[in-house]
């Protein structure tokens, strides 16, 4: 790393950003929410844009001094809406879950009834968990994945949807391998006369990609992280095709819920959505998909289950519990061997969130570095061999090896 005026300046800081790359460079990430920008956001990002308030939207600004961020903004929303297809965006939202906080508010009252997918099953915690404002301010319920399938059930969504007769239904999930069905989802919030919400933050850049059905136009409104499959900077935005909608989550941005937007994270996401909008980007999200299927086959030929059988997206969902070990176990042990994921709940998990039963691996960030499904099919069979071989330092050490391998072949940031 060459940043000299950070070197001079602050040192210590300089030290650890240079380690967290390093972090990044030496150990294969599965986290599936994570990603990798490409240098063109992280300057975007590191700009000058930084310093500019801009409270309002381009063209209505509270302070003098926007018409070069107008610009910008303006690109923003542009991309995006070519992007996704549609007619209203608003790219300022600091991060996913203040989109959805946007969106609650544009769309509902506090004490109105709202369901979502239970976040033991896979849900987010902005969906209406009890510790979390959404559950808190609302009255949330929840739908959860059928017990044999492991998928969600439709009729049973409709069966609560037509019982509880919610004011707006939630589809989006943070660890769910399978398509999500927005047009059934559609059908149900119609028929009971509910706003349908998705939140596409982990599989925007699926969408995008067109390699996973698209919300639209069955969602009034949709939710989205930058920074998960879109490989964007971290952030949010929200889009619609209702204009009478689009006014309102404008306004449940600015002023509703934040003050001035992140110039300079607008013009990265800006970037991101260019780059989401080229052929190269398409290539790259059919091979996350690829890549998961790949790693699926690896961890099951390796004596692993998938929770539902396999994947559909970007991610598998591993039941860890017929090996004998836990989620929180085994994200240690391949953290150690130089694998990065995360523990997760799997359905009907009997351990508590701190430990579970499972662990969620996702292909977004190794797919950036290169991987492709030969890679990813020996990532899978290398866990694998990890977990059934953590008591034999030899199977380890082998594990270990070839991680290196694969990473001294993909190298990250070589520019940097
Ligand atoms: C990641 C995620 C979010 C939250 O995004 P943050 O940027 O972390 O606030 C919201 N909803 C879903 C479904 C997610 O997966």
């Amino acid at each position: 790393m060459e940043t000299t005026a950070l070197l001079n300046t602050d040192p210590a800081i300089y030290q650890l950003v240079s380690g967290e790359l390093e972090r990044q460079r030496n150990c294969i990430e599965l986290i599936a929410s994570e990603n990798f920008i490409s240098p063109a956001v992280m300057e975007a990002m590191g700009s000058v844009l930084s310093n500019k308030y801009a409270e309002g939207l381009p063209g209505k600004r509270y302070y003098g001094g926007c018409h070069v961020v107008d610009q910008v903004e303006t690109l923003a929303i542009e991309r995006i809406c070519e992007l996704f297809n549609c007619k209203y965006a608003n790219v300022q939202a600091h991060s996913g879950v203040n989109a959805n906080i946007a969106a609650y508010l544009a769309c509902i009252k506090p004490g109105d009834t709202v369901l979502g997918m239970s976040l033991a099953h896979g849900g987010h915690l902005s969906h209406g968990s009890p510790v979390n404002f959404s559950g808190i301010l609302y009255n949330m319920i929840s739908y959860g994945l059928d017990p044999e399938t492991e998928t969600i059930n439709m009729d049973e969504v409709e069966r609560i949807a037509k019982e509880t007769r919610p004011k707006m239904i939630i589809v989006g999930a943070s660890a769910y391998p399978r398509f999500l069905d927005f047009e059934r989802f559609g059908r149900i919030a119609r028929e009971v006369g509910a706003y349908l919400m998705a939140d596409i933050a982990h599989i925007s850049g699926l969408i995008a990609a067109g390699v996973h059905p698209s919300a639209f136009p069955y969602a009034d409104i949709c939710t989205s992280t930058t920074h998960k499959t879109l490989r964007g900077p971290r952030g949010g935005f929200l889009l619609t095709n209702d204009e009478t909608l689009a006014a309102k989550i404008n306004k449940a941005i600015f002023p509703g819920t934040q003050g001035g937007p992140l110039m300079h994270v607008i013009a990265a996401k800006a970037v991101a959505f260019a780059e989401a909008l080229t052929p190269e980007y398409r290539v790259y999200a059919a091979q996350i998909v690829k890549n998961a299927k790949a790693m699926g086959q690896g961890l099951v030929e390796g004596g692993l289950r998938l929770v539902s059988g396999g994947t559909d997206n970007h991610l598998c969902l591993v039941d860890l519990s017929s090996a004998g070990i836990t989620g929180k176990e085994a994200e240690e042990l391949l953290e150690s061997l130089g694998i990065t994921a995360n523990k997760n709940a799997i359905p009907f998990d009997k351990l508590p969130p701190a430990v579970t039963s499972g662990i969620r691996v996702g292909t977004p960030a190794m797919t950036t570095r290169g991987f492709d499904e030969k890679d990813s099919l020996l990532v899978g069979q290398l866990i694998a061999r990890a977990i059934y071989g953590r008591d034999d330092e030899a199977a380890k050490q082998e594990v270990a090896t070839a991680v290196q391998e694969l990473i001294a072949a993909h190298p990250l940031y070589p520019e940097l």
